[in-house]
This record gives C-alpha cells, sequence and structure tokens, in this order.
C-alpha cells in the first residue's frame, strides 16, 4: 500500500497530513488548505489535533485565514479549531452550531467565497448529524469528511450517525459526479480519490452487502428483523452477537467500531 503523506491537489487543494494515525483515523487527520492560486486568503478545513508542528505546518501553507471549517464535530477533526482559529484571527464555522465560534453555523447550499475562491457547502449526514461535504467546483473535488475514507470504509456512529441519511447522502454525492461537477473525492483520512464513481457505488454495495449479512446473522440468532425492538438499546447484547457472526472473519481489534456500525444496521433494519 502507497504512503499517504497528503500535498497538492487540483490547483487549490493541500493537505497537510497531522500526525495522529490510529485504527480510525488511518493515516491521520487531513487538514485541508483551501486557497484560489495567486490570493492570499485561505479556508481551513478540519484543524485536527491539538499538535503544535502540525499546526505551524498548516499556517505555513494557508496565508491569511478567513475562516475555518470543521465537517462534523468529532475531536480528531475540531479538537484544534479554536485555537488555531484564534491565532489566525478568524472565526470556526460547521452545521453544529456547538462546533462555532465567533462564526454563524453553515448552511446547505452556502457558497463560501474566499479570495475568488467559491466553496459549496453541501450537507450530507450519516457519520455524524453534523457531517458536512465541501464542493471545489473549479477543481471538480468534494472534501467529504469522514463520510467516504481513503481506504476501507467509513462508521455510522449510531445513534447520532444514522445509516438511511447515509445511504442518502452518498446519493446525493453520486449525483454530483453524475451532473459532471464531482471527479476526485478528497476525504479527511487517507489518500484523495479519483474515481469518484467508482467509490461510492463500492460503497454502496459494500453497505447491502453487510446489511444482507446482517439479517442473516439475525437468522441464524433465531430472530427475523420484523421481531427486532423499535429502540435496539432494549436488547443491549444483540450487536455484539451479530458483530460475531458477520464479522467472522476480521481483526478483533475492529470489532468495537463494527459494533457502532452494527447498531446502526439494526436501527434501520428496526425502521424499515
Ligand atoms: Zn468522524
Amino acid at each position: 500500500m502507497e504512503a499517504w503523506t497528503g500535498g497538492a491537489y487540483g490547483d487549490r487543494g493541500r493537505c497537510v497530513l497531522a500526525p495522529n494515525p490510529g485504527i480510525m483515523t488511518l493515516d491521520g487527520t487531513n487538514t485541508w488548505v483551501l486557497r484560489e492560486p495567486g490570493s492570499a486568503r485561505s479556508i481551513v478545513v478540519d484543524p485536527g489535533p491539538l499538535h503544535d508542528d502540525h499546526l505551524d505546518a498548516v499556517a505555513a501553507v494557508a496565508g491569511e485565514v478567513e475562516a475555518v471549517v470543521v465537517t462534523h464535530h468529532h475531536d480528531d477533526h475540531t479538537e484544534a479549531a479554536r485555537s488555531f482559529a484564534e491565532r489566525m484571527g478568524c472565526g470556526v464555522r460547521g452545521l453544529d452550531p456547538a462546533q462555532c465560534w465567533r462564526s454563524d453555523p453553515v448552511v446547505d447550499g452556502e457558497v463560501l467565497s474566499v479570495g475568488g475562491l467559491d466553496v459549496e457547502v453541501v450537507t450530507t449526514p450519516g457519520h455524524t448529524t453534523d457531517s458536512i461535504s465541501l464542493l471545489v467546483e473549479a477543481d471538480g473535488a468534494l472534501l467529504t469528511g469522514d463520510m467516504v475514507l481513503g481506504r476501507g470504509t467509513t462508521v455510522i456512529v449510531h445513534p447520532d450517525g444514522d445509516l438511511g441519511s447515509y445511504f442518502d447522502s452518498i446519493a446525493r454525492m453520486r449525483s454530483l459526479v453524475s451532473s459532471g461537477r464531482v471527479g476526485s473525492l478528497w476525504p479527511a483520512h487517507g489518500p484523495v480519490l479519483t474515481d469518484a464513481a467508482g467509490v461510492l457505488d463500492h460503497y454502496v454495495v459494500h453497505r447491502r452487502e453487510r446489511l444482507a449479512q446482517v439479517e442473516g446473522a439475525l437468522h441464524r440468532l433465531g430472530l427475523s428483523p420484523a421481531q427486532l425492538p423499535a429502540d435496539v438499546a432494549e436488547d443491549p447484547t444483540l450487536p455484539r452477537r451479530v458483530v460475531e457472526v458477520v464479522y467472522a472473519d476480521v481483526d478483533e481489534s475492529l470489532w468495537g467500531a463494527a459494533e457502532w456500525s452494527v447498531r446502526a444496521q439494526l436501527a434501520y433494519l428496526a425502521r424499515r
């Protein structure tokens, strides 16, 4: 597997990789600096962890920062947001007002215009309720936060994340590709994906397969989706029992994350 270290993408994207690798963060968090060529002003997306060397590296390529934007509330994206915004003399924006600082929340369809660069906010809930993507149409790129990752597939953290919304958001991204506005995906973890259509289609197929496996596991456990309690939390041991069947071939270190996904799948099946 080729090592991912960040770098320049399109004419307007620059990825500074944060030094926080892990099971959930892959190589680390991608901090994206978006800037029109020749402009002094930029937008910084997901400053990442509080790590001085990383934030110095981001500041060095960012010039004057107009706004810090967070793709969702998870710590590996937002921990440094306020202090970095304070250092750069700007505010923090995100969909969730609780993430904002000295700035208003973003809204779906809003265009952030900075030094000749237009970045459109596309709300894409699923991984979390407050997940957004950012469209840099001039480069045919969509920043996907944690909705699409550079490797593997994302985790839906139920109940904040929701599988029904996730399918809707992936379909929305796919329509941006079909209409020719997006060709590549710039994720918040792992490498840039240049086959946006292929990746999004794979995400849907993968989720449908996992759903079928979860239904199969329920069957083996003597249950049917129709018998699931409306609130999956009523049977706290069920997600783990399903994981042990569905993820038998996956390293046990990933079972914790898998359990969150299975919870989301059970909630989806219970509502269907
Ligand atoms: Zn996340």
